[in-house]
């Protein structure tokens, strides 16, 4: 039984059907609400018409340096940064906030939705708990995600310095080895893969530019304007 009040509680409903419509799985509902387990189970099966899964949340940092999800979670955690520092939105609101300007940012520029929710929410863990942190980049000046460990060293960001073998995703990899390997084909795909890095790589750098330019103090002014320009 809810011990809260009565308005608390439909609260903590509406929070809850926003969670799981985002992606939200069980630890991350137990973690962020007070209702009990079995209120959240029936919420989610009547949400999804199916059963939670069951299964641990991803336990590692180390997800969060490769290549492209690092540009992903760094834009994201920026929005977030964003929203709470500037916006003055609460976590929590922040958290759902900033993770439907991410999926509306990966709508606009067409491209693939790699952080899932729990991703973000198990990112936004990491550095609540001093594992990560934001450095600037040597090239662009926008902030990444690093480890707290690596955060002296200077760097650059992965959309300025991305690796060699960047767009080599596993479909581009896929498509490669049913196309007849001649060499024609092979640069074919590579030229497909550097478009498409191209496109995500100038995306993001003018979202990030973007929150980089609202967070400067010197701008105060244009801060809200953007939060309250971009529907959520
Ligand atoms: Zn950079």
């Amino acid at each position: 039984m809810y011990k809260g009040s009565v308005t608390e509680e439909a609260r903590e409903v509406l929070r809850a059907i926003e969670l799981i419509q985002l992606g939200a799985r069980m630890p991350v509902l137990e973690k962020e609400l007070t209702l009990s387990r079995n209120r959240l189970i029936r919420l989610y099966r009547e949400l999804k018409n199916a059963s939670p899964p069951k299964g641990m949340l991803p336990f590692s940092a180390d997800w969060y340096f490769t290549w492209l999800p690092n540009i992903h979670a760094s834009l994201f955690y920026n929005i977030y940064l964003f929203l709470t520092d500037r916006a003055k939105c609460s976590r929590l609101d922040a958290l759902t906030r900033a993770y439907r300007l991410y999926l509306e940012h990966c709508e606009s520029a067409e491209t693939e939705r790699v952080l899932s929710f729990t991703r973000a929410w198990t990112l936004l863990r990491f550095f609540e708990g001093g594992l990560l942190t934001l450095s600037s980049c040597t090239v662009c000046s926008g902030r990444f995600v690093r480890h707290v460990r690596d955060a002296h060293k200077p760097a650059a960001c992965c959309i300025c310095v991305p690796p060699a073998r960047a767009g080599m995703t596993r479909a581009a990899r896929a498509n490669r080895s049913t196309e007849t390997d001649t060499p024609a084909a092979t640069s074919a795909t590579r030229g497909r893969a550097a478009a498409a890095l191209g496109e995500l790589s100038g995306t993001m750098r003018d979202t990030l530019a973007e929150v980089t330019r609202a967070l400067d103090p010197k701008r105060s002014a244009n801060r809200l304007r953007l939060v309250t320009s971009v529907p959520v």
